[in-house]
């Protein structure tokens, strides 16, 4: 049975909650303990589907097609293991399900309260699949004291109690700011924060302590008596240059330690951080460095495109050299000449997006690539931009559009080159929408297989021609315009399993143009980055190098 980490937050949002319980679940497993990470959210979207990346950064999806919070990406590249549907959880979906049982009367004429109806499908989510790990760290969102918080933290209470002592605890992070005019460390937002953590029944075991300055030993003495907790409980976490130095750091300060005592695990095995040592020496010594430029339209939130900029950076890492992003947002040049936004870069990646806004700028990035043989990853929306570009402006069908961006009935503005796919295979069971479907949820989610040809660019980078990757998306580029396409030189490299969807396309005459339906930075991790991810970076290496 696993033993339970419950990670909390208080006095702000923001303090690396997630990158802490990553870097202590790689820390965990760098003992040889298997681990499993989960996130709470406190609200009440049933997901994080429908949001605007605006709103909540990127939406991580799984294997099993969940869509996820971005915290569960930050798991998986720090702990290998893949995220699952059961590995994340909102109050809108505890809600629905308790609802949902209302419904069908399996309350059997009970009131429905938040205590115990609601804190018991949180208690019965939390122990999904508890048999299979060692450890099992779950990160409550938000901050304490949030008032939709409370059921969960009421839940994560009411399960520990009803566990054997000694099988959970409780692990808050906070923030120990610095005021310039005394020249101090303040701990009083530290002290309120557990008190009210306190107040709700948790004592936290172990407090890690966000701080910009060396944290001195009379303040850890302080925040130990005051809080009640052991000053080697006591935990500093100070700003990285990089989240990948987060395991050795909180090593150094004693966490993995620190939890292992809490859990009154003695002796403890030693740690084996041979791979995190690695990756702090790539991030620490580049022998070069390239630029690209993502090319989107949520680039004012950078977290909108998370894995992204991760999956470059270990790009980087597998090349040596430093990747500097540059967000440029493509809206910039829908109506005007790309050249000025994009010149200097050594590669363009087009990301996954919804809707139209930004669409020109991006199909005017595919062609300013193509042209001028820049290296050029095309992500989902970002591949089929580069579909319809080599349509209007190679194959000559001056109209080639998506019809995502044809609304009006009875209007078509556009020829669809991507239409809205309604029926799909997966596994082997057919898969049906409707145009007038629900938004969450419903569009092609999740893993799939896509088989590569022989010989093609794609089957070099992967070294195979069988792949697996996730996907999240409702338009698809119309297999019917393959030999129109292919006729001009975009090759359509990789397709579904039985032939019918467009996996992957790339131009023959150039010397790095990609362009994927999936998503692959989903997968790159820094100690295995992505082939993708990796050929991208070490063509932006050569480019670099003519320049
Ligand atoms: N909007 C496009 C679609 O639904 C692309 C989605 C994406 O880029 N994730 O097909």
């Amino acid at each position: 049975m696993a033993r339970f980490i419950f990670i909390t937050g208080g006095v702000v949002s923001s303090l690396g909650k997630g990158l802490a319980s990553a870097a202590l679940g790689a820390l965990l497993q760098a003992r040889g303990y298997s681990v499993r990470l989960r996130k709470l959210d406190p609200y009440l979207n049933v997901d994080p589907g429908t949001m605007s990346p605006f709103e909540h950064g990127e939406v991580f999806v799984t294997d099993d097609g969940a869509e996820t919070d971005l915290d569960l990406g930050h798991y998986e590249r720090f702990t290998g293991v893949p995220a699952r549907n059961t590995d994340s959880v909102s109050s809108g979906r505890i809600y629905s399900t308790v609802l949902e049982k209302e419904r069908r009367g399996d309350y059997l004429g009970k009131t429905i309260q938040v205590v115990p109806h609601v804190t018991n499908q949180i208690k019965e989510f939390l122990a999904i699949g508890e048999d299979e790990v060692d450890f099992m760290l779950c990160e409550i969102g938000g901050t304490v004291g949030d008032i939709e918080g409370l059921p969960f933290f009421e839940a994560i209470r009411q399960f520990a109690h009803d566990k054997p002592r000694g099988q959970c605890i409780f692990m808050h992070l906070t923030l120990l700011p610095y005021l310039a005019a005394s020249g101090e460390l303040k701990t009083k937002p530290t002290q309120h924060s557990v008190k009210e953590l306190q107040s709700i029944g948790i004592a936290p075991d172990i407090l890690v302590c966000r701080s910009e300055q060396p944290i001195p030993e009379k303040e850890r003495e302080k925040i130990a008596l005051f809080c009640n907790v052991r000053k080697q409980c006591v935990v500093a976490a100070y700003d990285l240059k990089s989240i990948y130095e987060a395991p050795l750091a909180y090593h150094e300060q004693g966490l993995d330690q620190a939890v292992l005592d809490a859990f009154g695990i003695s002796p403890a095995p030693q740690p084996k951080l041979d791979i995190w040592h690695d990756v702090y020496h790539r991030v620490h010594n580049p022998e070069g460095k390239v630029k690209v430029a993502i090319v989107g339209k949520y680039t004012q939130l950078e977290d909108a495109y998370k894995s992204i900029a991760e999956a470059l950076t270990h790009g980087g890492m597998a090349n040596r050299v430093k990747v500097k992003i540059e967000w440029v947002d493509a809206e910039l040049f829908d109506n005007e000449d790309a050249t000025p936004y994009l010149q200097g870069f050594h590669a363009i990646l087009v990301p996954g997006g919804f809707g139209e806004r930004g669409t020109e700028g991006k199909i005017k990035a595919a062609q300013f690539a193509r042209e001028k043989k820049i290296p050029y990853l095309g992500i989902c929306l970002g591949m089929q931009m580069a579909v319809i570009e080599a349509a209007r402006n190679v194959a000559g069908m001056a109209k080639a559009g998506s019809e995502e961006f044809d609304h009006e009935a009875g209007k078509k503005r556009f020829e669809p080159v991507v239409y809205h796919l309604k029926e799909w295979v997966q596994g082997n069971h057919k898969v049906a929408r409707k145009a007038d479907d629900d938004k969450g949820g419903t569009m092609r989610l999740g893993a799939y297989d896509a088989t590569l040809t022989d010989g093609s660019k794609v089957a070099e980078v992967y070294g195979g021609t069988a792949i697996e990757e996730r996907h999240r998306h409702r338009y698809e580029v119309d297999i019917k315009y393959r030999e129109t396409l292919e006729k001009v030189g975009l090759k359509f490299s990789g397709m579904s399993p039985d032939g019918k969807l467009p996996e992957i396309v790339e131009w023959l005459d150039h010397p790095w143009f990609i362009g994927v339906q999936f998503h692959p930075e989903l997968k790159s991790k820094p100690f295995a980055p992505h082939p993708l991810f990796a050929d991208f970076v070490r063509a932006a290496v050569e480019t670099s190098r003519l320049v």
